[in-house]
């Protein structure tokens, strides 16, 4: 049967909805086509991309360099298992733990996956390292957190709907407050079968939560103390979306005047997926110094994929892009852009209450219930003015475009944006 027939909008959207699970609710817009900050529908409108793939193709649409790095690399060797060694492996596990700042690297696809893999490691070590009694070992996360699909995962979700009827769910999570760190150090101070401490440096599904200045710094000191690892998931947050390389890097070359000097939050297990591989390939990782990698011994873990050479070649490519465009700066500079205009409205709005973010990793608040679709129906017009975005609850619409966004480019949105929500004020 002929695949590559081309179908209108409609047609495309009718065969997912009737042979698709439905485990989406998509915005009604049928792409084609990207090219850096652009994509196309069918019917060849065009539109900026303010979601990347929630993250995923911060180094926009079709990177020629990481696309290459994918063509050349599937035609010479694709998939190996780790039962052999392949010789793009250990270059792209220095060149990551290098860029990073990490002793070992270990690879998987998604990152739910790179999320339970560090939750494996966490209770690894807090048996056979820091001598918590067998099964006992327990990890503190956030509500509201977000982390993925799995059953592990979901299990400590406070997501209704994530969670419904999934059960019976894993034990061994205590979830605290977001931005608490009475809640941490007391919950630290109660337990002694304590192992780890996960949490996002920014709560992205959550609405873009943007927690205090000292958060993190103060967790991994608590978490320091009490000999806790702190697991930090950069799966949305990392490779210079938040305007440094890490949400949690708190010195590096951004031209951010006030980072330079501050202490590094350096996380015990540093998780990154998403826009590791630029959106072109699952590609995940989690990294940590040795004392807690080598808790890992053949066999105790794996993938299939884990560690293919294409995700090895991708992944080199797609960071070396960050790095040698700057990325982490323009998103640090065109954030502070995006915030203050936004701003300038805000103050003459009564439908938007506000925007937060970091980098450009932002949301706007809509003066509006969770339940309504006010969000939605935003978001719908924003499509008819040729940008995409997606509502995070009913009334918080986040922003994140591709961070090899120009000036220019994010001017003629903020316009598109303004324009938008002006329509909505009555
Ligand atoms: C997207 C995301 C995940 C899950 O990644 P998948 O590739 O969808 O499994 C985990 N944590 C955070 C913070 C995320 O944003």
């Amino acid at each position: 049967m002929k695949t590559s027939y081309p179908i209108t909008s409609k047609q495309a959207i009718d065969l997912e909805n009737k042979y698709g699970a439905h485990n989406y609710h998509p915005l009604p817009v049928v792409l084609n086509r990207g090219d850096g900050v652009y994509v196309w529908d069918v019917e060849d409108k065009k539109y900026y991309d303010f979601l990347s793939a929630y993250s995923a193709v911060n180094q926009g649409h079709s990177h020629p360099k990481i696309v290459n790095a994918i063509v050349q690399q599937t035609q010479r060797l694709a998939l190996t298992s780790r039962a052999f060694h392949n010789d793009m492996l250990g270059k792209y596990e220095k060149f990551a733990c290098e860029f990073f700042g990490f002793d070992k690297l270990l690879p998987m696809n998604t990152g739910a996956e790179a999320v339970e893999t560090a939750l494996k490691i966490c209770r690894k070590w807090a048996y056979e390292v820091k001598g918590i009694e067998e099964n006992k070992a327990e990890i503190i996360v956030c509500e509201n957190n977000f982390h993925g699909r799995t059953t592990t995962i979901i299990s400590f979700s406070n997501d209704p709907v994530a969670r419904k009827n999934f059960g019976p769910y894993t034990n061994g999570f205590i979830k605290i407050e977001y931005n608490n760190l009475i809640a941490l150090e007391e919950t630290l101070k109660a337990n002694s079968h304590i192992a780890g401490f996960l949490v996002e440096p920014i709560q992205g599904e959550a609405g873009v939560y943007v927690p205090d200045e000292d958060y993190l710094l103060k967790a991994k000191a608590l978490c320091e103390k009490y000999n806790v690892l702190f697991i930090a998931d950069e799966v949305q947050t990392g490779i210079a979306r938040t305007g440094r390389l890490l949400a949690t890097c708190g010195d590096c070359s951004c031209s951010d005047k006030n980072c330079s000097g501050k202490p590094d939050v350096k996380p015990d297990i540093l998780i990154l997926g998403k826009a590791i591989s630029g959106g072109v390939y699952p590609v995940s990782a989690v990294l940590a110094n040795n004392n807690v990698m080598e808790v890992i011994k053949p066999g105790s873990h794996g993938s299939t994929f884990g560690g293919n050479p294409v995700a090895a070649a991708v992944a080199m490519a797609a960071l070396e892009v960050v790095r040698d465009q700057a990325l982490a700066e323009n998103a640090f500079e065109l954030g502070q852009v995006f915030r203050n205009e936004l701003n300038t409205y805000i103050k003459t709005s009564k439908l938007v209450s506000l925007v937060r973010g970091k980098g450009l990793l932002n949301a706007i608040v809509i003066n509006d219930t969770e339940d309504s679709n006010t969000a939605w129906e935003i978001c719908l017009k924003l499509r008819d003015n040729g940008l995409l975005a997606k509502p995070t609850h009913g009334n918080i619409i986040r922003f994140a475009p591709p961070l090899v966004i120009t000036k220019e480019q994010l001017q003629d949105c903020i316009c598109i944006i303004i324009k938008t929500l002006k329509a909505f004020e009555n």
